[in-house]
């Protein structure tokens, strides 16, 4: 795989950055991760726009312009030949001495990483994951803004590894007070009563893409959608439950916490907004 670092794309042993950089020194840094469908990256401009306020919320100039950016987004598809794939591209504060201040960093470092990616298996989409309501909370948005999308993902990554100790394939955590706010990677869904519930933006949540085309999605179907907040009864009394991140797409949660979720098979909703989503991408992605 050809990656590119700061100015060219170079064979992957060869794309290290320095122990110094402050990407690696304090998670200081912003990322985005795009999906590519048949040469086609869905949404690029709403990953480009959420990349650069997350940059400035970190006072992080972004290197390149938009257009240039998402050249190198489309060549960094083309030169490894990749027509599914999904893409990170990080932007760190870059190489610099020891200590916090940003100003002893004189240029952030670019890092466009792709991978082959053709979709999470259909049984998957067919079983439902298992989730897992988490002790870790989400972090408050006072003390970090969750529209910074950083590479500071330790929250996140406690969360996964409590999951995963409770044999769950996600985790969900909840904000200080109590409600609920999002996974490590994805953000929730509720049906109950064929109306959509989804945790508010206030919550300190991720204002994920995908989120917000389920959003579009219902409104066009004129399913009732409410941005609200929800504890952890709201989630085991669902009709249907499902996660939203631009890997997963729309994926069927049928067991949270031991408890079956509705009658633990995707339900119909949710089976109908994968379908609206999967044609969404077709048509915002013909040539
Ligand atoms: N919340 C968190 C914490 C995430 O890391 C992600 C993945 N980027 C999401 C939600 C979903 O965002 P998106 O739909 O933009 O991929």
């Amino acid at each position: 795989m050809r990656i590119f670092l700061n100015h060219r794309f170079v064979p992957e042993q060869k794309a290290v950055v320095s122990v110094l950089d402050h990407g690696f020194l304090y998670g200081d840094g912003v990322f985005e991760t795009l999906r590519a469908y048949d040469g086609c990256l869905f949404r690029i401009d709403e990953h480009l726009s959420r990349l650069k306020e997350s940059a400035q919320g970190l006072e992080i100039t972004v290197p390149h312009p938009f257009p240039r950016l998402r050249r190198l987004l489309y060549q960094s598809l083309s030169v490894n030949h990749l027509h599914n794939a999904m893409i990170r591209i990080c932007i760190s504060r870059g190489v610099g001495p020891i200590g916090l201040d940003p100003a002893l960093c004189r240029k952030p470092t670019l890092v466009i990483v792709p991978k082959t990616f053709n979709g999470y298996p259909v049984s998957q989409y067919r079983r439902g994951l298992n989730l897992s309501v988490v002790s870790v909370r989400r972090t408050p948005r006072q003390s970090v803004d969750p529209r910074i999308k950083s590479m500071n993902f330790l929250n996140n990554i406690l969360a996964k590894i409590q999951a995963k100790q409770n044999h769950a394939e996600e985790g969900l955590m909840l904000s200080l007070d109590g409600h609920l706010a999002e996974g490590s990677i994805s953000n929730l869904f509720l049906v109950k009563d064929r109306r959509l519930y989804t945790p508010a933006a206030e919550l300190g949540i991720l204002e994920g893409i995908t989120r917000q085309v389920v959003i579009e999605l219902a409104g066009k179907n004129r399913i009732p959608l409410h941005e609200t907040r929800l504890r952890p009864s709201d989630l085991y009394k669902a009709d249907e439950c499902f996660l939203t991140n631009t890997s997963m797409e729309i994926m069927p949660v049928t067991q949270a916490d031991g408890k079956r979720i509705g009658h633990g098979k995707p339900g119909p909703i949710t089976r109908f907004l994968h379908e609206a989503y999967r044609d969404r991408v077709r048509w915002e992605c013909r040539t």
